[in-house]
Formats: C-alpha cells, sequence, structure tokens
C-alpha cells in the first residue's frame, strides 16, 4: 500500500524516473557508457596483466552480456562504447581492423555508438580514459545527462573517466594486477550485475521520489 498522498508506482519507463515529482516523469536521456575489452567481450589475462583482442576470431562475448544490455535498453538507457585502442597509435592494429572489431560487436549486441581513442599517453590527447573526452563527446552530439547516467568498465581509467564526467561508476573486478580505481565506485563481478543493479536502483529513486 502507498502511504497517503502518494500515487501507487505504476509500470513505466524506469529511464524515466530519476525527475519524477508527484507521480508526473519527465523524460531523461540517460547513459550507460561501456568499456569494450573486459566488459562487452573477453580480455585476455596472461601473468596478471590484461590484453585486447587483436582479432574478430578472438572476440568473445560472454552470453549474459546481451540479456542485459537489452534489458537496460528496453528501460530506455541509450548505450555506449567508449573504448581507448591505443594499439592504433602504437601501430600493432590498423584503424580499420579495430573498426571491423567494432562492427562485429555491434552486429551481436544493441549499441548505439561505439567512441574510440585511438591514442596513446604520449599524444596528450583529451578523449583517452582516464580523460572523459569520450564521454562528453556522446553526451554532447546525443543530449544525454551525465550526472543520470553510468558507467562500466573494468580497469581504472574506466572508473575514473566515468568520474570525470559525472557519472555513477562500476567496476568489473577481475583482480588484475595493477592499479585500481579510486573511489567511489561500485564493484561488480559482471556486466549482468551491473545492469541488474542499474535497474534495482532505478525502482528505489522512483520510490524515493514520490514519498
Ligand atoms: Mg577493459
Ligand atoms: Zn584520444
Amino acid at each position: 500500500m502507498a502511504p497517503p498522498g502518494v500515487t501507487p508506482r505504476t509500470e513505466g519507463k524506469a529511464n524515466q524516473v530519476g525527475r519524477c515529482r508527484n507521480g508526473i516523469c519527465h523524460g531523461l536521456m540517460r547513459a550507460v557508457f561501456l568499456d569494450r575489452d573486459g566488459v562487452l567481450n573477453q580480455a585476455f589475462v596472461r601473468n596478471g596483466k590484461v590484453y585486447s583482442p587483436d582479432t574478430i576470431e578472438e572476440m568473445i562475448i560472454p552470453p549474459d552480456v546481451a540479456p542485459a544490455l537489452a534489458q537496460l535498453r528496453a528501460q530506455g538507457f541509450r548505450l555506449v562504447v567508449a573504448t581507448n585502442q591505443p594499439d592504433i597509435a602504437r601501430g600493432r592494429l590498423t584503424r580499420a581492423q579495430v573498426d571491423a572489431m567494432n562492427a562485429y560487436l555491434r552486429s551481436k549486441l544493441p549499441l548505439d555508438a561505439i567512441e574510440v581513442c585511438a591514442h596513446d599517453d604520449v599524444d596528450r590527447c583529451d578523449c583517452r580514459k582516464p580523460g572523459a573526452g569520450l564521454l562528453l563527446r556522446a553526451a554532447q552530439r546525443d543530449g544525454i545527462t551525465l550526472d543520470e547516467s553510468f558507467m562500466v568498465g573494468d580497469r581504472w581509467r574506466d572508473v575514473a573517466a566515468g568520474q570525470a564526467a559525472g557519472c555513477a561508476n562500476f567496476f568489473i573486478d577481475y583482480g588484475y594486477d595493477e592499479k585500481r580505481p579510486d573511489a567511489p565506485y561500485i564493484t561488480v563481478k559482471s556486466l549482468a550485475e551491473a545492469s541488474t543493479r542499474i535497474l534495482g536502483k532505478l525502482i528505489q529513486l522512483c520510490e524515493y521520489n514520490r514519498s
């Protein structure tokens, strides 16, 4: 039973609950920003170090990824990949090879956009994570409200980029032997768990906003 004066929650797009007042929801464009390697497709770990796939054949998408993305999209989230691909700057991969791998991902997963940083640290660009450039670019283009959006990544650079953009951040902790993110962030085991947490929180927000 809803308390007196509170409209019982009805089914609706959870995407819109962040700004619901007195039962009226105002639409927002919210996004889930997604790191690529280690989030959508598997990364490779050798001696505690993490490596990205070099070919489409090496892109292994865990079976729970597509359903998790579909759930988020069904609630109106825009799904934007934000990926560092420094192997382009380092000459290990061509831009065309990376584009082909990204096209493969888009053929398998419900993604709205893929933002790529092709630089390395020495380039001092504003888009290489931990910079927020990839997220800011997408937000400006697509009208995304960053402080109502989320980032999901498996490395400190992803979390830092999301923090710099003003998003709430999920860290998929695989125990890599490398620097960990600075707080605040939420640790999860998988994209699917992040998706569940995001959608669960939306329901709570809706309850709070109506009381
Ligand atoms: Mg990654
Ligand atoms: Zn860049």
